[in-house]
This record gives structure tokens, sequence and C-alpha cells, in this order.
């Protein structure tokens, strides 16, 4: 028995503790046995901080896609191909539990229960292959496999490892509503059984590891949050436990002033306001999605974004409130492969109604406009190059005349200190004077600058965008100790 005074159980008087740290960890962090050992160490080293980690995992990385394409061979009625698929896939969590897992009747336990779960799912697709419709509700059944798979190994892993962990099934927690493929989360029911489930674990010390992105409606029917929804089961448990902090485990260091494959000195932003991450995730930046996170806003947590191959580095912490910088951007994200559309010259052009007949045309074949610009004799839209432009054209001719030009790209400079200064613009098109601007918007929000361009300006206009405001970057928001770092090395 401790000695000292009895801190009040959590279960007992229903507050999580303190410390408690969500960790999700996305498909490469687990995507094998190597991964996962670095995932299971920064597990441990957050317990030696005095941290209450709940764990939630990805599938194993690209295995929702794998199972995605054994249900649509089996739809197709190809059993083979969907049970080769499976057969791989059953290989490989065969593989990557019995590297982990060292002692003989675990890793026995382990494995069987691969099997089971492996011959179950080809039972699934054997009678997908018979009946030959795939609906939402089967969909959602076959790829729950991956994270329900993934967190079983990551949980025996972390046990094997010296953590005291325990495998919780997400579906008993996380409850939805019955849209299946993009489910939405009923809040009060998750916070009840986050309480329940999770709360007793933690009172034991216990490490609980959960699958993210599974789900299951009122009835216990599997159902899913939609692709890249485990960020999503992060926000959820750690706004539901009323977490200190959330942490995203991915394979990249946070999110950066410019894509560093562009633009070599492009730097770790260190903190960031959840408005303009959300503006950046818009444009193409791909490290998360901001409205997956919504629930930690809501209640105030922060959210890491931090990468599991490299544990030592701060990542990006985003927050409610921007921190104050004093240079007016945070980053510059590009958006290519866009086309824009100009549809001129018409009668009717600007008359009342023209517009929501244009926009009813891209409503028709689902395709999202990024920007629109009107002037009096024309309006201006940009969309992705996809496959239904053509016909998109064809349509829009109906009402008007239109052009349609490929290979734009578009430039957005997100920063929440461009509200209400003056000259900003200026500056802006002075740095890139040299290139061809198609369009302008100052988006509503007031935290984005975007601009179209040719898509082969792109790389060019990032560049010297970066070299105008990231010279002499503000070291409480951008990593400059990096960028001295490597100055030192490129000097020696
Ligand atoms: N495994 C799911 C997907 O790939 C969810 C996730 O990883 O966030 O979409
Ligand atoms: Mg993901």
């Amino acid at each position: 028995m401790p000695s000292g005074p009895r801190h009040a159980r959590s279960s007992e008087n229903g507050k999580a503790p303190m410390n408690l740290v969500v960790m999700k960890f996305g498909g490469t962090s687990v995507e094998d046995a190597a991964a996962i050992g670095r995932t299971a160490a920064i597990v441990k080293s957050r317990v030696a901080q005095g941290k209450t980690p709940v764990v939630v995992v990805s599938a194993m990385a690209k295995v929702t896609d794998q199972l995605l394409r054994a249900a649509a061979s089996a739809a197709q009625g190809d059993r083979t191909g969907a049970l080769a698929i499976t057969s791989r896939l059953r290989g490989r969590h065969r593989d990557a539990a019995a590297e982990l897992i060292k002692s003989p009747n675990e890793c026995c336990a382990l494995v069987d229960l691969i099997e089971q779960r492996f011959d179950s799912l080809d039972e699934v697709l054997r009678g997908l292959a018979v009946l030959l419709e795939l609906t939402p509700r089967i969909s959602d059944l076959i790829v729950s496999y991956g994270e329900r798979l993934s967190s079983r190994i990551v949980a025996a892993a972390f046990c094997e490892r010296g953590l005291d962990a325990v495998r919780v099934d997400a579906r008993e927690i996380v409850i939805t509503d019955s849209e299946f493929q993009r489910a939405a989360p009923l809040d009060a029911l998750i916070e009840k059984r986050a309480h329940e489930r999770l709360l007793p674990l933690l009172d034991e010390h216990k490490v609980p590891v959960m699958g993210g992105f599974i789900a299951s409606n009122e009835s216990g029917v599997t159902t899913t949050l939609g692709r890249g929804g485990s960020d999503f089961t992060g926000a959820l448990i750690g706004g539901a436990l009323s977490a200190e902090a959330i942490e995203i485990w991915t394979d990249v260091d946070g999110i950066m002033t410019a894509d560093p494959r562009v633009c070599p000195d492009a730097l770790r932003v260190k903190v960031i306001s959840f408005e303009e991450a959300a503006e950046l995730a818009y444009f193409g930046a791909k490290v998360l999605h901001p409205a997956t996170i919504l629930p930690a806003v809501k209640k105030n947590i922060p959210v890491s974004v931090l990468n599991s191959r490299n544990a030592r580095c701060e990542g990006t912490r985003i927050i409610s409130l921007a921190p104050h910088c004093r240079s007016p951007f945070k980053s510059i994200a590009v958006k290519k492969k866009l086309s824009i559309i100009d549809i001129v010259a018409s009668p009717m052009l600007m008359t009342h109604g023209y517009l929501s007949q244009i926009f009813a045309v891209f409503d028709k074949h689902k395709c999202a406009v990024d920007m629109v610009s009107t002037s009096e004799v024309s309006v201006s839209l940009t969309v992705d190059s996809n496959a239904s432009l053509p016909e998109i054209v064809a349509d829009l001719s109906q009402l008007a005349d239109v052009k349609c030009e490929g290979k734009k790209a578009l430039v957005c400079m997100v920063g929440d200190d461009i509200r209400g200064q003056n000259g900003i613009a200026a500056q802006v098109f002075n740095a890139i004077r040299h290139i061809n601007v198609r369009m302008i918007s100052q988006g509503a929000s007031e935290i984005n600058m975007s601009f179209m361009i040719e898509e082969d300006d792109a790389d060019e206009a990032v560049r010297s965008l970066h070299a105008a405001f990231f010279k002499d970057p503000d070291p409480g928001v951008f990593d400059t100790e990096a960028r001295k770092a490597q100055t030192v090395n490129s000097e020696q």
C-alpha cells in the first residue's frame, strides 16, 4: 500500500487525472515492428515524465487503403483478388507480432487472435463476393479490422516493453450516429462512456490503447468517422476527458513555413493558432485536418503535431489564440493542379440569379470551387483539375461563353498578424513582381492572402516570398535554432 494521503480516485470523483495526455499515433508510427518499438519508447518517456497517457492508434500504414481495395474487389466478384490482399495483410500483421513479442505464450496468443480476425474478415469478403453489393455499413465493418488489429498488436508490444497497457475497444466508447463511412460523434454519450471505461483503468495506472477512426452506433453496429478519422478520435477522447494536451504523432516535424522540398530554408512553426492551421490545411498543407481537432479546440486543449521518427523535436503546438509574431505570416501553402474557368460576356451576366445558375452546375458535378472573382463582364472561378471538368465546361457553355485553363496554382499566405495591417499586399506583390498573377483574394477570415499563378511559377514564387517574409524570423514562433545549426554545418 502506498503511504501518504490517499488521492481521490478518478472513477470515484468522475474527474480525469490532471496530467492526462491523449497520444495519437498515425499509420507510419505503427507501420511495422520497428515503428511500434519507437512508439512504445515515446509513451514510456511520457510515463517517466509523470504523465497519464491514453493512446489512440491508426491502422498500420496503408492498411485501410488495402482493406478498401479488398472490399472493392470482392464486391466485383473477384474473390481470389480480395483474398490475396488479405493474405498479404495477414502475413504483415503476423510478422510484426512475432518480431515484437518475445515471450512465447503471449506471442502465440496474439498470433492466434490475428489469425481468427483474418478468418472472420475473409468470411465477410467471401460473402461479399457472392452478394456483389458493398454497402457503406459493410465497408465500415471491413475497414474496422485495420484499427482493431493494430491496437491489439500495439497493446501487446507495450506490455512486453514494461508498460501496463490494456487494449480498449474504441467501439465501446466512440458512439456515433448511423451515417456509415462518415459518422458523426454523439458527444454526451462519448463523454459518459470514456469516463466509465477509461477512468477505472487510469486509476490502476494502466495505459489504455484504442484504435482511432472506428466507432459504433447506439445499437453497437460498427461505424467509422471518415478517412483520416484517427485524429478525430484523439480529439474526441481528449475533449471527453478534458485532457491536459493532445499529441498527434506523425512522420513530419510539424507545420513548416513552406514545403521544405521547394524551399530548403523553410522553418518549423513552433506555435500556430487553430484558425491559421485550418486555413493551411484547406490550401493543401497535409499535416492534419483541423476540423478533426475541433473537439479539442472547443475545450481549449492544446494539440501538438510531433514526429515519431524524431521524438526530440518539439513539433508544432496548435492553440486557440494566435501567438503574437513580429512578422505578418506564419506559413505559405500551395495548391497545384488547379484550373481557372472564365465565364464571359453573356447578356445575362450579373443579372439576378445568374451566379446561382453557375454554382448549380458545380453543385451537380459535386465540384468544390476554391476562389471566385467577378467583374462587370466576367466571372472567374478556380477548381481542382478533375475528371468531370469537360462536362462542367459543357454545362456552363449552355449559359455563357466559357474558357478553361489548366495548370494553375494557388499560393496562400497565412498569418493572423495580417489582420488590419496596411501595405501587406504591396509587400507581397513586390516580392513576386517578376511573376504573372491571375487572381487575387484576401480571405474573409482576414488571415490569408491568396493568389493564382501558373503552376510552373509556383516554386519560384514560394522561394521569393519566403525570402522576403522569413528573413528575420521571430524565435518565439519559428524554430530559428535549426537554421542556425544548418548554417554552421554548411560553413564547416
Ligand atoms: N486508418 C484510417 C485511414 O487511413 C484512419 C486514420 O489513420 O486516421 O483513413
Ligand atoms: Mg492520418
